[in-house]
């Protein structure tokens, strides 16, 4: 069993890039356009790079940017009625902008969700066990032993 999601855990991790484990430690490297993640915690020590989030964050970007931007596109051609060539710039130019501030938020929010998640495939079953003592549903401990 999973514990409930904490969105404000996920939400505070994502939108400030900090470690999903002490909310201290930087995720990224410093410089607003490098999506590197760091592959450890300076903090705590949080091993990052063992459950990288792939390519999940900018395929949820693309979908929401799809749903967002497609609409607004139609929209402002049916009230103005501009030429091809300002669609393009507008909208490839908004896009861009929207991805690079957005990725980074994005992806530290998917990471807080693995780690909030299942939190013993980052750390070993040492943290499992001691989550689950934390939360008394030592449970699983006590199959275990
Ligand atoms: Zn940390």
């Amino acid at each position: 069993m999973t514990a409930p999601v904490k969105y404000r855990y996920i939400l505070s991790r994502g939108l400030h890039g900090r470690c999903p484990r002490c909310d201290f430690g930087a995720l990224f490297n410093p410089g607003f356009c490098n999506l590197t993640l760091r592959p450890v915690c300076p903090h705590c020590g949080l091993n990052l790079a063992k459950n990288d989030s792939a390519d999940g964050p900018a395929v949820l970007l693309i979908f929401l940017l799809g749903i967002l931007l497609v609409p607004c596109a139609l929209l402002f051609d049916a009230l103005a009625s501009p030429p091809l060539w300002v669609h393009g710039v507008l909208w490839g130019v908004l896009a861009l902008i929207i991805t690079l501030g957005c990725l980074k938020p994005v992806k530290s929010m998917i990471l807080a969700i693995q780690y909030h998640t299942n939190p013993a495939s980052w750390e070993g079953e040492d943290v499992r066990k001691a989550t689950a003592m934390d939360r008394g549903t030592d449970q699983d401990v006590k199959k275990e032993r």
